[in-house]
């Protein structure tokens, strides 16, 4: 999954103001942040084999320190503590979400990944693989960051254009984007995948720090 791991941002966003949502963008792409690090390292592997799943071409053989079950938690259990020190905020509530959201990647990639994803270590792999249904998995992924996006434009309102039409034109970005992976041509190798990765991560983070700048609180 990509662009639908953003959905919960922009939920968790719309009812947790003291988190930013650049943050949240990148917490909830923390354990592909990592992958893509890993392997760009060589510790984690993925070779490229098309066909072997309909809609991308990724033989994700080997990442038990980012995608195992046991590694996930912990990953969130890293989020709620990198909350708490990094970005010092003192609510345990709000750390235990951005927790979640670090979490909910592992959730969301169970939708879709072929049976690649580990309990623990490198064994035990799970994966309801609809990935093998490119449609319904493209649907998914609309769903989740359009029903995300719509609770964070009820919850804040803009200040200036940009924080009008910004938000609903990054989503539609986001959504071609995800086209252009699951029906585009491959990547060319997998550290080509894991840096493009890294960079479109870092990426949407640096685009929804911009866009937050320019809404604030329906409350407020
Ligand atoms: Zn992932």
């Amino acid at each position: 999954m990509f662009v639908g791991h953003y959905g919960p941002s922009f939920a968790i966003k719309s009812f947790q103001r003291s988190i930013s949502l650049w943050t949240l963008f990148l917490a909830v792409q923390l354990l592909d942040v990592g992958w893509s690090v890993l392997v760009f390292c060589g510790l984690e592997k993925v070779r490229i084999v098309p066909g072997i799943t309909a809609s991308n071409p990724f033989d994700l053989y080997y990442m038990p320190f980012t995608h195992s079950l046991v590694a996930a938690l912990a990953w969130g259990i890293g989020g709620i503590i990198l909350c708490r020190l990094l970005l010092g905020i003192r609510d345990w509530l709000a750390c235990i979400w951005m927790g979640t959201a670090v979490f909910s990647h592992w959730i969301f990639d169970f939708l879709v990944h072929r049976p690649d994803l580990p309990l623990y270590d490198n064994t035990a792999k799970i994966g309801l693989g609809l990935w093998n249904y490119p449609l319904i998995a493209l649907a998914i992924e609309a769903l989740l960051l359009f029903g995300g996006l719509i609770m964070y434009l009820r919850r804040t309102r803009p200040l200036n254009a940009v924080g009008r039409l910004g938000p609903p034109i990054f989503g539609v970005l986001m959504l071609a984007i995800q086209c252009l992976i699951f029906f585009g041509p491959p990547p060319i190798s997998p550290v080509a995948a894991a840096v493009t990765a890294l960079v479109s991560y870092l990426a949407f983070a640096a685009v929804a720090a911009w866009l937050e700048h320019n809404r604030e609180s329906a409350a407020a």
